[in-house]
């Protein structure tokens, strides 16, 4: 019933295969739509980023990566069942190569850059390829947290949304972020936030090469917990606790008031305080001036 579910699925993507067009290099063929993209820069970005990742991806398979670029929201929405979907911008299926990335200008009007989308899931391609004996019980924070690592992503307003769940106590445990994240805009915003973050402070306090030992260990068929207790000595459970333990000591008052929105607010609002303070003062003395040139000059009085 599931191998049904899954031809079903696919048939809408294959059925229309007629109308795209396709473009290759030497580990990714692009298929798009007449006039709609060029692929050439595309298929560069692709590359370099493989090239990039060398440490993963000289050991796997080099069978061809496929990228759909689709036209309409529809075409996207017709995968929205994806394993790893990144909000209506992006999805991946690590397992069988292929990438289904929005059109062009709705991911620019999500204010991201096709270039980060496209990494992003090309590194979820080439993790699931690595640690495909592990990859089904991999905790999603982990795999989300790895992608932007990698990939080296930066969305605007993350960091403003990790601080002010810090200060409101709102952060998730990140064994509620194991198989799904929330549907709510916000509420993914802030799973992928924290993904980050776990991912980073992880490598912050153990280093990267300690991140690629539990990456190595993924590969061998670990599941995450037990790379875990081998490589860093703990299990999830516990990590999970530190890393949420760590938040209000990176994320306090200092980086609140150092974070744009509030760092300008309070400019302005130190602004407007000086200027009505001189004003006050302007005022005053002009009164004062005003109620001199009242009295009347003791030389004119008789
Ligand atoms: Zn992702």
């Amino acid at each position: 019933m599931k191998s049904l579910i899954f031809v079903f699925m696919f048939l809408p993507l294959f059925s229309a295969t007629a109308n795209w067009k396709s473009s290759e290099s030497t580990h990714f063929r692009v298929y798009y739509r007449e006039k709609m993209v060029d692929p050439k820069p595309i298929l560069q970005i692709a590359e370099v980023f493989y090239a990039e990742m060398s440490r993963i991806s000289r050991h796997i398979s080099d069978e061809t990566i496929t990228i759909w670029i689709c036209n309409t929201q529809e075409d996207f929405k017709a995968y929205v069942h994806a394993p790893i979907q990144d909000w209506a911008v992006g999805c991946a299926f690590p397992l069988s190569r292929r990438i289904i990335i929005q059109n062009p200008s709705q991911i620019m009007a999500a204010k991201l850059q096709i270039a980060q989308v496209l990494r992003h899931e090309i590194a979820h391609v080439l993790f699931g390829q690595y640690t495909r004996k592990a990859v089904k019980g991999i905790p999603l924070w982990f795999v989300e947290g790895i992608a932007i690592h990698f990939s080296k992503e930066w969305v605007p307003g993350r960091h403003k949304t990790l601080l002010s769940n810090v200060f409101t106590k709102s952060i998730v445990p990140l064994q509620e972020l194991t198989e799904k994240f929330p549907v709510s805009q916000k509420g993914a915003d802030l799973a992928y936030a924290q993904s980050q973050d776990a991912l980073r402070w992880f490598v912050e306090v153990n280093s990267i090469e300690t991140l690629w030992a539990v990456i190595d260990h993924l590969h061998k068929g670990a599941t995450l917990n037990e790379a875990f207790t081998t490589v860093v000595g703990y299990d999830l459970e516990t990590f999970d606790q530190l890393w949420r333990e760590s938040l209000p000591q990176r994320y306090h008052w200092a980086s609140f008031l150092s974070s744009s929105y509030v760092f300008w607010g309070g400019l302005s609002g130190l602004f407007l305080i000086c200027y009505l303070i001189t004003r006050r003062r302007r005022r005053k003395q002009l009164d004062r001036l005003i109620q001199q040139e009242n009295r009347i000059d003791p030389f004119f009085i008789e």
